[in-house]
């Protein structure tokens, strides 16, 4: 399949899990990746794994949070390929610290990885998806951001909530020049994120998910492929839900 042959996208958070899922299956579109994370090492195991298809991939140290650290990000991929086409805001934390517990610090760092880190990253890139007319934004929100939550921390939650209508602004803003700007919102999914909560939380939301099971990283990605796409043009502004089916909004 080359849906995305030669588009150059970067990908935030791509080291692990849900990031590394749709790195290596935007390559096997045809795109170039540009993979960045807080974990360069890891970026660097992921490009290799992109290398090892006949893929082409970069990695790159990246925190979302640091505004310099983005523009060098956004600079350093535009230099090696000469455009960026997709930005899809990946990188994320997800602290399950009880409400009474969250100190403003702590409030603080979600909100400044989770939402400021897509508000830079965003901002960074938006002239360059604007100059391709055909720019691509994809947020990884998450079910919490539409539900509340339930065993996640509310700094998460408020984060997602707000990565949801930062899509919505983002999607105005791009469309005069045909891009797009659209969310996923995924429920509860096999990554090293979630393999790190405690069991009964896991096995409190498998019971909850008419599939009956948590979903799989490279679920995410289909799903991100295809917003990505051509085909996906006429959908902007909307958050995709891929959770098994246990929230239907
Ligand atoms: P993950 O396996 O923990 O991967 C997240 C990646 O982001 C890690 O490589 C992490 O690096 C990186 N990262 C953290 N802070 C960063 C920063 N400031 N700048 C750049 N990279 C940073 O988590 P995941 O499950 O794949 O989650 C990916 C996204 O999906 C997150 O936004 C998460 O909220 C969202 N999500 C996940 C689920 C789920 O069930 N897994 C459900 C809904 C939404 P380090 O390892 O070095 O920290």
């Amino acid at each position: 399949m080359s849906a995305l042959r030669d588009r150059v996208v970067l990908i935030t958070g791509a080291g692990s899990g849900l990031g590394r899922a749709m790195a290596l299956a935007f390559s096997r579109a045809g795109a170039i990746v540009v993979a960045a994370d807080l974990d360069e090492t890891a970026a660097q195991r992921v490009v290799g794994e992109i290398e090892a298809e006949a893929g082409r991939g970069l990695a790159l140290a990246l925190d979302v949070s640091q505004a310099e650290s983005v523009a060098h990000a956004v600079a350093t991929t535009v230099a090696a390929w000469g455009r960026l086409e997709i930005l899809v805001n990946n990188a994320g934390i997800c602290p399950l610290t009880p409400f009474p517990e969250i100190s403003r610090a702590e409030w603080e760092h979600v909100l400044a990885v989770n939402l400021t880190g897509v508000f830079l990253c965003a901002q960074a890139a938006f002239p360059h998806l604007c100059a391709c007319g055909h720019g691509r934004i994809i947020n990884i929100a998450s079910l919490a951001g539409r539900t509340g939550g339930v065993t996640v921390g509310l700094h998460y939650v408020a984060s997602k909530g707000g990565v949801i209508s930062l899509t919505k602004a983002l999607a105005r803003l791009l469309a005069p020049w045909h891009g797009t700007a659209n969310c996923i919102a995924p429920g509860p999914i096999e990554t090293p994120l979630t393999a790190a909560w405690p069991d009964e939380n896991r096995e409190l939301l498998r019971r909850q998910i008419p599939l009956g099971r948590l979903g799989r990283p490279e679920e995410v990605a289909a799903a991100a492929l295809y917003l990505a796409s051509d085909a996906a043009a006429f959908v902007t502004g909307a958050t995709l839900d891929v959770n098994g089916g246990i929230a239907m909004l």
